[in-house]
C-alpha cells in the first residue's frame, strides 16, 4: 500500500465548492487502488489572510513541505475586497508568487482541450473547431516580468513612476524549453515557439536558446510565432497547434484565452512542476461573480487532479478514467449553467455535476 500526502488549498471564492467534488473523485480512486491519499487542508489566498492575517501561513507552508503534492484551489478578491489588504499581502503577491518561488514550480502545464462531446461550448463556429481542438501550452512560472525587480517612487519631475524589470537568465530558459520539448517529441513532434523578439531583447535570448536546445530534438519541428500574431491564430485556426512554449505573462494571458476558445476558464485544469514538488490548480481565479451559487463547474479542480494522479503518482490510466467520465456527463448532455448559456443542456449543480462525474468514473 502506498501513501501520498496531499496538501488542500481550497482557496477563495468557488474554489471550496470546486475542491469538494474533486475530493470526491480522490476518494474513488482511493477506493480501488493499492493506495492511500493523507488529505490535509490547509488555508491559503484571501481569506487565510483575513483569518490568519497572512495569505500563505506558516502551518499551511509546513504542511507543503511535508506534501508529496499540493492541490490548490483558485484564489484572489473581488477588485473591491481587495482594497481592504496592503498590496504586497493579497492573494498573488501574497500567497501564489511565494509558493511558486518556494517550490520553484518553473513548468506550467495547461492542456487546451475540446473534444466532440464538449465542442458545443465553444464560442467558435464548428468549421474552425474541425475535429476537435487538443493542444498543451507550457508556461514558464517562476521568471519575467512577474518575478523581476520592481521599483515604485517619485522621479525627478515629481511624477509618481513604476519601473519592472523582465528577467531571464539562460539556465531558466534552457529547462523549460527541455520540458517543452521533450513533450513535443513524446507528442506530434511539432513546437510553437511564441515569442516577440522584433521588441524584446529577452525573446531575443529565448530563441538563440530554442536553437541550442533544437540540436537534441532533431525529430521535433519549431514553428516560431510571434505572441501578437498567436493570439489571432488561436482563434482563427486553434487546430495547428499541439504543444505552445512561452514565457510567463505571454503564456498567463494566452492561455486565457484558451479558456476562452473552450467556452469557459472553468475548462482549463493545470499542473505546476518543480525539482522536487509540484502543485495542481485551475488556470482560472476564483470568480466571485459566481462564488457561493454551486454554479461553477469542477472540470478544472478535477481536471487538475487527473494531472496529479498521471505526473505525481504515475497512475496514468486513473487520469485517463477520470477525464473520460468528465467528458461522458457532457456527452450526456449535462452541463453547469455557466457553459450552456441559454442552450439546450441539462442544467445541473457544481456537486451535482462531481456527483454524475463520480457515477461514471466507478462504472470504469
Ligand atoms: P476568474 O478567472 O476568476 O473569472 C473569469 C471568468 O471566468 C468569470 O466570469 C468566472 O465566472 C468564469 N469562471 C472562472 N472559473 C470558472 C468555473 N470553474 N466555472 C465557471 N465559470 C468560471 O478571473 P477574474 O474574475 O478576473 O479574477 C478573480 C480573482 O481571481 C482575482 O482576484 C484574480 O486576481 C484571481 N486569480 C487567481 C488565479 C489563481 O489562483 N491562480 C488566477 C487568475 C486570477
Amino acid at each position: 500500500m502506498t501513501t501520498y500526502k496531499i496538501a488542500l488549498l481550497p482557496g477563495d471564492g468557488i474554489g471550496p465548492e470546486i475542491m469538494a467534488e474533486a475530493i470526491k473523485v480522490l476518494k474513488v480512486i482511493e477506493s480501488r487502488n493499492d493506495v492511500t491519499f493523507e488529505l490535509q487542508e490547509a488555508p491559503f489566498g484571501g481569506q487565510a489572510y483575513f483569518d490568519h492575517g497572512d495569505a500563505f501561513p506558516e502551518a499551511t507552508k509546513a504542511i507543503c513541505d511535508a506534501a508529496d503534492a499540493i492541490v490548490k484551489g483558485p484564489i484572489g478578491l473581488s477588485h473591491e475586497e481587495s482594497k481592504k489588504i496592503p498590496v504586497d499581502m493579497q492573494p498573488e503577491r501574497g500567497a501564489l508568487l511565494p509558493m511558486r518561488r518556494r517550490y520553484n514550480t518553473f513548468a506550467n502545464y495547461r492542456p487546451v482541450s475540446l473534444p466532440k462531446s464538449i465542442a458545443h461550448f465553444s464560442p467558435l463556429k464548428p468549421e474552425i473547431i474541425g475535429d476537435g481542438i487538443d493542444m498543451i501550452m507550457v508556461r514558464e512560472l517562476v521568471g519575467g516580468l512577474y518575478f523581476g525587480k520592481k521599483e515604485v517612487g517619485v522621479n525627478a519631475e515629481g511624477l509618481r513612476y513604476v519601473n519592472e524589470s523582465l528577467e531571464y537568465d539562460e539556465n531558466q530558459i534552457r529547462r523549460i524549453l527541455v520540458e517543452a520539448f521533450r513533450l513535443a517529441d513524446r507528442r506530434k513532434k511539432k513546437l510553437h515557439n511564441i515569442h516577440k523578439s522584433n521588441v524584446l531583447k529577452s525573446s531575443v535570448l529565448w530563441n538563440e536558446i530554442v536553437d541550442e536546445v533544437k540540436v537534441d530534438f532533431p525529430d521535433v519541428e519549431v514553428i516560431h510565432m510571434l505572441v501578437d500574431a498567436a493570439a489571432t491564430h488561436l482563434c482563427l485556426n486553434p487546430g495547428q497547434f499541439d504543444v505552445m512554449v512561452m514565457e510567463n505573462m505571454f503564456g498567463d494571458i494566452l492561455s486565457d484565452q484558451a479558456g476562452g476558445i473552450l467556452g469557459s476558464l472553468g475548462l482549463m485544469p493545470s499542473a505546476c512542476q518543480g525539482p522536487e514538488k509540484s502543485y495542481y490548480e485551475p488556470s482560472h481565479g476564483s470568480a466571485p461573480d459566481i462564488a457561493g451559487q454551486g454554479v461553477a463547474n469542477p472540470y478544472s479542480m478535477i481536471g487538475s487532479i487527473a494531472m496529479m494522479l498521471e505526473m505525481s503518482f504515475g497512475m496514468e490510466e486513473e487520469a485517463l478514467n477520470v477525464w473520460q467520465a468528465m467528458q461522458a456527463v457532457f456527452a450526456d448532455g449535462y452541463s453547469t449553467p455557466d457553459l450552456a448559456r441559454g442552450g439546450s443542456s441539462n442544467l445541473i449543480s457544481t456537486s451535482e455535476f462531481g456527483d454524475k462525474v463520480v457515477s461514471k468514473l466507478k462504472r470504469t
